[in-house]
């Protein structure tokens, strides 16, 4: 089952100071319950393509079809993770997963019982009433993972999650990260500038090379399983 396709992306920055293509012609899909890791050098275009994967960036041509739908914008249908902790830091853990659900007009209570749930998931459940400042990097990366997954998007886009933990912190995200993937229903997209991190994690690699303003290759990488 595809989740999500990508045909033809093309994506020009205009400034005064002229044009920069980020994007050229890049095509791929991702089926349900995959992980796939995009690498490449810096540069390359990868934060861009994730940005319009989330809907918080234009494209200049091509196609991004979520579920055969084209996506013209943000949407409860992705979850996104970002390398700096984008926790509300006005808010408990509890609050800051609940807080998506309310604003779709869960309530209070329905609200507060699911964010618990996922809290179990990542191993959390008892700094629930904590707040962000009071936890490790690792934890909060666990908290943002809660909140992405807590309206059950088809898809979660991480970009360079891992990338300001240091690394035992990092090694044990990999590994939890892993762990929750297997027990949700869920499609990831991880973009990572880290080989090893992409070998490790995804069932599927995808090389976007540096663009020198010709089309873009994209090379395939399958990855076997332990
Ligand atoms: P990566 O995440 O792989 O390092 P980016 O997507 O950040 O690559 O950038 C791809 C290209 O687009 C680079 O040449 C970068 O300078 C350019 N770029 C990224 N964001 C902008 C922007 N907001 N305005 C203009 N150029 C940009
Ligand atoms: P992470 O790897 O998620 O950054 P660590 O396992 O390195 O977190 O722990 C950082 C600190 O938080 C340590 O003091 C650890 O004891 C504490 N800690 C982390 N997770 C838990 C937990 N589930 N229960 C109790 N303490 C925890």
């Amino acid at each position: 089952e595809v989740i999500l396709e990508v045909k033809g992306l093309n994506k020009v920055y205009k400034s005064a100071q002229g044009e920069t293509t980020a994007l050229s012609n890049v095509s791929f899909k991702t089926h349900r319950r995959e992980f796939v890791c995009v690498i490449g050098p810096s540069g390359c275009g990868k934060s861009t393509l994730i940005r319009i994967l989330a809907g918080l960036e234009s494209y200049s041509g091509g196609q991004v079809l979520l579920d055969g739908k084209p996506v013209t914008g943000p949407g409860r249908d992705r979850g996104m993770v970002f390398q700096g902790y984008t926790l509300f830091p006005w808010l408990t853990v509890r609050k800051n997963v609940m807080f998506g659900l309310e604003m779709n007009g869960m309530s209070s209570e329905e609200a507060r019982r699911e964010a618990d749930l996922w809290l179990e998931l990542v191993g959390l459940e008892r700094f629930a009433s904590a707040y962000p400042h009071q936890l490790s990097g690792g934890m909060k990366q666990r908290v943002a993972i809660a909140r992405a997954l807590v309206n059950q998007p088809r898809i979660l886009l991480m970009d360079e999650p891992f990338g300001a933990l240091d690394a035992q912190t990092r090694c044990k995200m990999q590994a939890h990260l892993l762990d929750i993937w297997r027990n949700v229903d869920v499609t990831i997209l991880f973009i990572t500038h880290d080989l090893d991190e992409a070998i490790l994690l995804a069932d599927r690699i995808l090389v976007l090379k540096a663009n020198p303003g010709e089309v873009q290759e994209l090379i395939e990488v399958p990855v076997p399983r332990p």
